[in-house]
């Protein structure tokens, strides 16, 4: 959207060098309020992983860094600028998650090709499934943010302040859920841009990603249909960001076989992380606390809470 945008391609990496984009903290789900104006946490060292034991895997081809100074925009339904894939490269995305059983069963599917994806996770279902998103997280998937309850931000009934609640308790919600920000990556809920909030979104240096294709798999009846919908409108266009949803079950069903046609087909994926995490605001961490009714952290001092009875 903005050609101030700049992007900083790293080489091509082989998969179990590369460290997640950022930190992922211990499992909590006690994020104090007061938390929210503290500084993202420190990135953690970067956990060895495993090395890819697939000999045929579809991999990851190349890793790119994206400065999201300004909120460039990704994806040619939408966004023309910033031609960045090469002949063949890919970008698997994933809306709606986290969701049981098609999530993992998703991440399952990437592990045994030892590639990655970047998930679009909606607040609220993250406040319903936080292990799942953490299991994201863990995987090194790359995690942006897709409104808080997946409202048409195009409504008209919304007014300015509930849009930008709508975009801002998205993330405030993956933060709560992750224990750490996410990568300050925004998709609009169905690719339904006003351009007001287009303009918001630049201002809080967040990246916004259309697709260059969308694999319809909302609307397949069958996991072969997701199948041959993507690798169709792949072959016409030769490269591009694919939209999905791990929300769906004929999406997870359809992965493996379409991960097989991808690497049959001589596509790589590219992995995109953010060179920072997103900055959240901290009246909307604390109202995802409140709305969603999360547990907060108690403060009460060890003393009143852990006794020796017997020793
Ligand atoms: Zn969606």
């Amino acid at each position: 959207m903005r050609i101030a945008a700049s992007l900083i391609f790293a080489s091509a990496v082989s998969l179990g060098v590369t460290g997640a984009a950022w930190s992922q903290t211990p499992a909590t789900k006690s994020m104090a309020p007061a938390a929210a104006a503290a500084p993202a946490p420190a990135a953690a060292p970067a956990v060895a992983k495993a090395p890819c034991a697939n000999p045929d895997a579809l991999g990851i081809g190349r890793v790119v860094e994206i400065d999201t100074t300004g909120g460039p925009g990704f994806g040619f339904e939408h966004f023309k600028q910033l031609d960045f894939l090469r002949d063949k490269e890919i970008v698997l995305t994933f809306d709606d998650g986290p969701w049981p059983l098609n999530t993992p069963s998703v991440l399952k599917t990437l592990a045994e090709e030892c590639t990655t994806g970047v998930f679009f996770p909606i607040g609220k279902h993250a406040t319903y499934y936080p292990e799942v998103l953490k299991q994201v997280a863990a995987a090194g998937h790359t995690i942006g943010s897709h409104t808080w309850s997946h409202a048409t931000l195009t409504n008209k009934k919304l007014t300015e302040d509930q849009r930008k609640e709508e975009i801002e308790k998205g993330f405030s919600a993956v933060k709560w859920a992750l224990g750490a920000s996410p990568s300050p990556f925004f998709r609009f809920p169905a690719l339904q841009h006003p351009p007001e909030m287009v303009t918001y979104l630049g201002t809080r240096n967040v990246a916004m990603f259309s697709c260059d294709l969308d694999s319809f798999d909302f609307k397949a009846r069958n996991p072969q249909q997701v199948i041959d919908v993507t690798m169709k409108k792949l072959d016409k266009l030769g490269k591009g960001i694919i939209l999905m949803h791990d929300f769906h079950k004929h999406t997870a069903e359809a992965l493996p076989a379409l991960l097989r046609k991808l690497k049959a087909g001589g596509y790589k994926v590219v992995q995109m992380k953010a060179k920072a995490p997103v900055e959240t605001i901290a009246r909307y961490d604390e109202e995802v606390l409140k709305d969603a009714k999360l547990p907060t952290v108690s403060s009460r001092p060890v003393s009143s809470v852990v006794q020796t009875i017997s020793e």
